[in-house]
């Protein structure tokens, strides 16, 4: 393995910057800073700790030109998201400056002792290993509300936003952070097993595959440290007969297309039931064709290069698969090195690759169903429990199968999203826990009862 990350812009295949792996003492100097920090850091008030979220952002809505171009140069989104992701990030860390306080005050519970109550400690350095499909947004989500709680933070980002992952380490210290409240390493999958099993890490939030969910979560089991997990999905979108779609077809076509596609909670199979699908196939080629693409740097590009051409390749073995076991093409279907036509696949059936696994790329997996009951049992049908979304006029039959879909979430007439003021997280081979929302400040935290007599 070499011992350099080399990163490059996706859409020319031009070096970007070179970075070094740290070696093993210094990534033992950084554990023992961050518990260092952390012994001063967990004293200080909550106040303290939402005041410099204030000045975080502050510093990014300054600098947010800066970031999306970062953020577009490493991964390819086209610059209008990487500017949307910066404002989203902005959004989650204003929630959390109102509402933390709020989130870990002291809980009572009125028993028969003279007080009861439940205090929200933090739990220490809690390492994140992070994914390049959000480079920014990922890493605050969790970092936010972790550090808020009076944690202190080390980022293992992905290695082809090791970029972005400095950055982030450098807005923090701006911002008056302590130096090693975040601290990002940039360390081997060997590295990141041995600072699991290192006493200073006292548990790990990991967004990224299942298999790498797999395995950094049996390495903390063994260790009894605390895993959250947000792993992949294969998120349901159900178009059901009286669905409208004049009114929702473009957010369809979102829900699908955005990051060219590379979103964990994209809609991956469209089920849709038999008297809507000629009409849908119809309006969603049309939407689909009227995206622009481009240069991901320019600011009108809609969907631009994959992030990597591996990444594509591996869409392309999904596709080649799923046509040999009968499903038909309906749309585009090129792909030169990194850049994959957006796609409609039609006559997906379960036991394919397009049904069956992630497709982490613009390819939409269309499956007939005979009718509603059938459209809910296909949706149910996957391994991953991320979340299903429904298009329907008829919202009370539809909340009938709230309980029916065992997914992290379930949205009617909208695509799946996450919003800082809900929790956010996955069932099944999409993991668990909770991230956003109360549910998530409360993730890294002891909650310790307290009981005076
Ligand atoms: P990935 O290959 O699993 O990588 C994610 C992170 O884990 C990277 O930092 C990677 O580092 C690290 N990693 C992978 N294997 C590891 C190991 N054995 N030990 C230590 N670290 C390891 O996933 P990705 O390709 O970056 O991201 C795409 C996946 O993330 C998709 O499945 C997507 O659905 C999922 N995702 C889920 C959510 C969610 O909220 N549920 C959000 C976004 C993305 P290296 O770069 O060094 O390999």
């Amino acid at each position: 393995m070499s011992n350099h990350i080399i990163t490059k812009y996706p859409f020319t295949g031009e070096v970007l910057a070179e970075y070094k792996y740290q070696s093993n003492e210094e990534i033992s100097q950084c554990l023992l800073k961050s518990q260092g920090t952390f012994e001063k850091w967990k004293k200080g008030s909550i106040l303290s700790r939402t005041k410099l979220l204030d000045k975080l952002s502050l510093i990014l809505i300054e600098r947010k030109e800066e970031y999306a171009n970062l953020i577009t140069q490493e991964m390819g989104k086209p610059y209008k998201e990487s500017i949307a992701e910066i404002e989203k990030c902005v959004w989650l860390i204003d929630f959390y400056s109102k509402n933390a306080e709020e989130f870990l005050a002291d809980e009572l519970i009125e028993t028969e002792a003279q007080e009861s109550f439940i205090s929200y400690d933090p739990l220490g350095c809690i390492l994140g290993i992070m994914p390049w499909n959000y480079p920014f947004w990922q890493v605050f989500r969790f970092a936010i509300p972790t550090l808020t709680a009076g944690n202190t933070a080390i980022l293992k980002h992905a290695n082809n936003v090791t970029g972005c992952a400095l950055a982030i380490q450098d807005l923090f210290r701006t911002a008056g952070y302590p130096a090693s409240c975040f601290q990002t390493i940039i360390a081997t999958h060997k590295q990141v097993e041995k600072i699991i099993k290192n006493d200073i890490v006292k548990a790990v939030s990991l967004t990224g595959s299942e298999k790498a969910g797999r395995t950094v979560a049996r390495i903390a089991g063994q260790y009894l440290k605390k895993t959250v997990l947000e792993l992949g999905g294969n998120n349901a979108c159900i178009i059901l007969k009286d669905a409208d779609l004049n009114t929702h077809i473009e957010t369809i076509v979102k829900a699908r297309m955005q990051n060219a596609g590379q979103s964990c909670i994209a809609a991956k199979r469209f089920i849709v039931v038999e008297e809507i699908y000629e009409e849908f196939l119809k309006e969603f080629k049309e939407e689909l064709k009227k995206i622009k693409f481009g240069a991901p740097l320019d600011p009108k590009t809609e969907l631009s290069t994959m992030a990597r051409e591996d990444l594509a390749e591996e869409v392309q073995r999904q596709v080649d698969e799923s046509i040999n076991q009968g499903a038909k093409v309906y749309l585009g279907n090129k792909r030169e090195k990194a850049f994959y036509e957006p796609t409609i696949l039609i006559d997906v059936k379960p036991g394919m690759p397009a049904f069956d696994e992630e497709v982490f790329g613009p390819v939409a997996a269309v499956t007939k169903a005979k009718n509603q009951e059938h459209a809910f049992e296909l949706a149910e049908n996957s391994n991953f429990g991320l979340g299903t979304m429904v298009f329907t006029e008829n919202i009370e039959a539809t909340r009938k199968q709230i309980g029916n879909i065992q997914d992290g979430a379930f949205f009617i007439n909208e695509l799946v999203k996450s919003d800082p003021r809900l929790p956010f997280g996955g069932t099944k081979a999409s993991g668990y826990g909770r991230e956003l929302s109360r549910e998530g400040i409360l993730e890294f935290v002891n909650k310790k009862t307290v009981y005076i007599k």
